[in-house]
């Protein structure tokens, strides 16, 4: 049987699925400059296959470019699978307001333009693979690790093969749970990688038989499934601005501002990194996920963290010194869930905001007159209530502009309305299957 090697080109889009289209990957170099073709209601396709209301019905037609820079080809046996993200751009080759790639690069751009700096984010990821006999007491456990060295090792593989640094993998504390993560990147290419790991840990699992979930919880009764985002700042010449030895666990100003920002919209942006509607059982306190909008240091019960560092040599922790935003999950297209968070952090550098003292108590068990006196919001409980915020608070909406506001909502009212009538558990399952 001959076949004929296809290229497909993607995009992480809304829903924080990779769709697109494939073609004769010896097209390539002609498809870099001419795309393929792409449907703008294809934006309000929800993570469950429902088309939301869509401001463009069946008008219109856009391009998928592919970005070679982004190209991933990936050996299982006879299988080759071979992909590229990719921009979506109108016909006249502007960016679309609705890419999710274009969306992360104007908030990378302001931020440059606002500090002068280039963010460099690495991405964390837990996940759990599905339909196993649920394996237990392994927290962290080398048996647990065994059992999936071969997994884990593809995986690595894979991600090297990518060209992607990995960092680490381990059995995680909940049931089948593993975690993965990747050495940092430089602005877009942060976001291309988070997506890049995820396709590759799902046909790695995929090609040994097995089935790899990123759902942000599975089972209340459990731990959920985070994104951690490692973000730190380097100007022009490539030196780091993060840290200060002076500053605020050792935080730089503009480090400070920009975790100030975090915080303050915080409420206001969670619509974007944690977008699903199981999302809210995940944030709750003691799951070492984020319950309110305050600064840890080294606390893993924050929803923004001061990391520790390694390093002895001051260089070296200059460069090494981060901050870990903890409020994500894989329902989020990484480059959303970024663009929010450093549109936040920009606004407090353009605000010339400071960030709070890191809190070092148990939040959730103080009366909200206590909460409220020192300036701490409980996170919105619900997908509903995180939309609210998001639409009400304009200065947040105000960075995606009213086009993306207006189909963004849309989207999740969809996704909402589809899980509407389920109990917790087959909420968690429809995510599950999706994620
Ligand atoms: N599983 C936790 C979460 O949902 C994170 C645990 C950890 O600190 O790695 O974010
Ligand atoms: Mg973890």
């Amino acid at each position: 049987m001959n076949q004929t090697p296809l290229m497909f080109a993607a995009t992480c889009d809304i829903a924080g699925k990779v769709r697109g289209k494939a073609f004769p990957a010896e097209d390539t170099q002609r498809r870099l400059r001419r795309g393929v073709g792409w449907t703008p209601t294809n934006v309000q396709i929800t993570c469950f296959d429902t088309i939301s209301e869509s401001p463009f019905g069946a008008l219109g037609d856009l391009l998928l470019i592919p970005d070679e820079t982004t190209g991933v080809e990936a050996s299982f046996g006879d299988t080759v699978e071979r992909f590229m993200l990719g921009d979506i751009v109108t016909l006249e080759g502007e960016p679309w307001s609705l890419c999710t790639r274009a969306v992360l690069k104007s908030a990378l751009a302001r931020l440059e333009r606002l500090a002068g700096v280039q963010l460099i984010a690495a991405f964390e990821h837990e996940f759990q693979l599905r339909g196993e006999p649920m394996l237990l007491n392994q927290a962290y456990g080398r048996e647990g690790f065994e059992l999936e060295r071969t997994l884990c090792e593809t995986l690595i593989s894979l991600i090297e093969g990518a060209g992607l640094k990995p960092d680490s993998i381990m059995k995680e504390y909940g049931g089948n749970q593993y975690e993965v993560v990747i050495g940092p990147e430089k602005g877009v290419r942060s976001a291309d990688a988070a997506v890049i790991l995820r396709e590759l840990t799902r046909s790695a699992a995929r090609h040994l038989g097995k089935a790899a979930t990123f759902t942000p919880i599975r089972d209340v009764a459990s731990v959920g499934n985070g994104v951690h985002i490692h973000m730190s700042f380097v100007d022009a010449n490539g030196d780091p601005k993060t840290y200060d030895a002076d500053g605020p666990c050792g935080m730089s100003k503009l480090t400070s501002a920009f975790s100030a920002g975090v915080l303050k919209y915080l409420d206001s942006i969670i619509a974007l990194t944690a977008p699903s509607v199981i999302s809210y059982e995940r944030l709750t306190p003691h799951r070492w996920s984020a319950a309110y909008n305050n600064l840890g240091y080294r606390d893993r019960e924050a929803s923004l963290r001061v990391c520790p560092v390694t390093a002895k040599d001051p260089e070296s922790i200059a460069r090494q010194f981060n901050i870990e935003y903890r409020a994500a999950d894989a329902a989020a297209c990484p480059h959303l869930a970024l663009a929010a968070i450093v549109h936040a952090g920009a606004q407090g550098i353009e605000e010339g905001l400071e960030a709070p003292a890191p809190t070092e108590e148990d939040l959730s068990v103080l009366p909200p007159e206590e909460l409220k006196k020192r300036g701490f919001v409980r996170l919105p409980t619900t997908l509903e209530e995180a939309l609210e915020r998001f639409a009400g608070n304009k200065v947040a909406s105000g960075w995606f502009g009213e086009k993306f506001t207006q189909v963004y909502l849309a989207h999740k009212k969809g996704e909402i309305a589809q899980v509407a009538d389920l109990d917790v558990a087959a909420r968690c399952a429809a995510y599950e299957a999706t994620y």
